[in-house]
């Protein structure tokens, strides 16, 4: 269901953040009909983070989602976070739920959905939690699997932190990268309107994910955005929403031409080659860091020297810098590969003392 609707376009749902009115959520649908989404997304019941906001209208907002499916044909989806919320959903004839990051987060919550669905086979989206936490995230899928449901997505939609950044939500990148590597038929829709949590930078966020091959795009759609009950600096109106669209390059996995094929192969023949002399490179340096923890070991001396290590992160910061490494990719190579050598002179000391002491 959340695969690509051809090989040029995603899988697209769009939206209001939240159904404020029956006028407002037909607006935005009609808005949107004409752009050929796939899925029509609405908050029902809003989790606010501060009492006091805007928190949705609940079920009252039901049948203005019944009405927009039979009056546009769009298929419709909603977030739930309780198992009346489901029964209210399913009552209504929503086609697709969608659990929300900060249920994701709190297994008791995920698993009464779950339970909630059993018996029910209606396609599930599960967006990351709000911590960094894959193994959540993977739990949360699990459960959902678990309960029989067989049409089960995944919506990135980054993650909270206290660094301030230009981002609402962090996107760590790196943490669906992985999803994708242990569960490689998941689809993968990217929430660019909660990692931007602003306008300008959400075709860019689009456009990443779709050049890491995501399947669909979930974005906030508005037609007074400004005037919005929630989430208002980040929607778009139907208009901006359909020219954004326009601006993105959906990328092929593999193209059927021979010479392609055959550069390719070449050019990734000398990756494999360069990184089988990193990882020879570094077997040598872990040898030597070896050494010098029994030579530590021997004279009695801490494994950590603060000041060698900040030595170390400098030289290497400009020696990156020269040859077009940023330095947040040399301090976390570095801060790997440090870690690595004195665990391994952990082990050396450790191996000595014992030896000692039983001598
Ligand atoms: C939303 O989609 O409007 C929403 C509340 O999202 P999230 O769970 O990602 O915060
Ligand atoms: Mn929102």
């Amino acid at each position: 269901m959340f695969t690509k609707a051809s090989p040029t376009r995603p899988f697209l749902i769009a939206g209001p953040c939240s159904a404020e009115t029956e006028d407002q959520v037909m607006a935005v649908a009609r808005g949107l009909a004409p752009v050929g989404i796939d899925l029509f997304r609405a908050g029902v019941w809003k989790p606010r983070t501060r009492p006091g906001a805007f928190e949705g209208n609940g079920a009252v907002a039901l049948p203005w989602l019944r009405r927009v499916k039979q009056e546009t044909g769009l298929k419709t989806t909603i977030e739930v976070a309780n198992a009346n919320q489901v029964y209210e959903a399913l009552k209504f004839g929503i086609d697709v739920l969608w659990i929300g990051a900060r249920t994701t987060v709190n297994p008791f919550s995920v698993q009464e959905i779950a339970d909630a669905l059993k018996g029910v086979d209606i396609p599930v989206l599960i967006k990351n939690p709000v911590n960094p936490d894959l193994e959540l995230w993977i739990g949360a899928i699990e459960r959902i699997r678990n309960a029989g449901i067989t049409q089960v997505g995944a919506i990135h939609r980054g993650f909270s932190s206290y660094a301030k950044s230009s981002f609402r939500n962090a996107p760590y990148w790196e943490m669906p990268i992985e999803l994708r590597r242990r569960m490689p038929d998941l689809p993968l829709i990217c929430d660019n309107s909660h990692i931007c949590g602003n306008r300008v930078d959400l075709a860019e966020i689009a456009q990443q994910a779709l050049d890491l091959n995501y399947d669909g795009l979930m974005t906030e759609v508005h037609c007074t955005p400004d005037e919005a009950w929630s989430d208002a600096k980040q929607q778009i109106t139907p208009e901006r929403y359909a020219e954004l669209l326009q601006g993105l390059h959906v990328r092929q996995t593999t193209v059927d031409d021979a010479e392609y094929q055959e550069h390719l192969k070449h050019l990734r023949h000398k990756i494999d080659e360069i990184d089988l002399e990193l990882l020879n490179l570094l077997g040598r340096r872990m040898r030597i860091a070896q050494t010098i923890g029994r030579y530590k070991q021997r004279n009695n001396i801490a494994i950590l020297q603060s000041e060698r290590w900040n030595e170390i992160l400098e030289h290497a910061f400009n020696e990156g810098r020269s040859r077009n490494l940023s330095d947040t990719f040399v301090e976390k190579f570095f801060t790997a590969m440090h870690q690595e050598s004195i665990a391994q002179q952990h082990e050396v000391v450790r191996a000595a003392e014992e030896l000692k002491g039983t001598a």
